[in-house]
């Protein structure tokens, strides 16, 4: 057996001496640091979790009617848009559409019909959001009445591949949109600005459309073209008041959008 020699337990002693100092060698906050970087990454679960439900509850509409996002969730909402996540849930609502298109058959009359809404649909106005606190702030018309008219809005890249496929599949293509037509012009050419083309009507708020919800308004519309001798097979738009009413398409696609809500 080896035996320790008197240098050898003499070695061991400072070093017991030694690892008996650690615990005191070490400010207080760098041990206190994990309990609290704990606690903050909780709190961080916390949120993104209820966000999280949150965001399936307004985009389901169990919700119903809400105004403007929680304030614990901007960062949440900030990050989503931004993300892998809202790029992600618009392809495969574009997939969706899509894979449905595919399935009708179209008559060749020329009376085959799919409907697009515009904002937050064919066009993204993240970059207006960005600067508005991402529905976290009340809508102020003036100034997104502004950045309509600078038509600088980018296409949504799922929404424009799907348009084209649609286009290419024979559909003729609707625009409703709830903007006015005072802002016709400006929704022309920012919808060529984002690449799309070959639309075969665009259809915004006259002036005895002002006062009705978009509900109402949309649907309306979409009677017109019913009347008109159309059949609307596919409807896609990223509110529940694009979709719902009356003359609704024979399907209906609900793209994301968790930065605000219209009746
Ligand atoms: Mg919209």
């Amino acid at each position: 057996m080896a035996s320790v020699s008197g240098s050898g337990r003499f070695a061991l002693a400072i070093l017991l001496l030694f690892l008996g100092q650690i615990p005191n060698a070490f400010p207080q906050s760098i041990i206190q640091s994990w309990p609290r970087n704990q606690a903050s990454n909780d709190h961080d679960h916390d949120h993104v979790l209820y966000c999280d439900s949150w965001r399936f509850s307004v985009e389901t509409n169990d919700a119903g009617y809400w105004s403007k996002i929680p304030a614990r969730c901007l960062s949440f909402v900030r990050d989503y848009m931004n993300g892998d996540r809202y790029r992600s849930d618009s392809d495969v609502v574009a997939g969706d559409s899509l894979a449905f298109a595919r399935s009708v058959e179209i008559a060749g009359d020329g009376r085959d019909a799919w409907v697009f809404d515009i904002d937050e649909t064919l066009l993204s106005n993240l970059p207006y959001y960005e600067s508005h606190g991402f529905g976290s702030e009340t809508f102020d018309e003036k100034s997104f009445d502004e950045w309509v008219d600078l038509a600088e809005a980018p296409a949504l890249p799922a929404s424009l591949s799907l348009y084209k496929e649609l286009e290419q599949l024979g559909f003729k293509i609707f625009l409703l949109t709830g903007r006015s037509e005072f802002q016709r012009n400006a929704t022309e050419k920012n919808l060529v600005y984002a690449g799309y083309k070959n639309w075969e009507r665009l259809l915004l708020r006259g002036p005895s459309d002002q006062r009705k919800p978009a509900i109402v308004y949309k649907s309306e519309k979409r009677s017109d073209l019913v009347n008109e001798g159309y059949t609307i097979h596919g409807n896609s738009g990223d509110q529940w008041s694009d979709l719902m009413g009356f003359a609704i398409a024979q399907r209906s696609f609900k793209l994301p959008n968790p930065m605000y809500y219209i009746a």
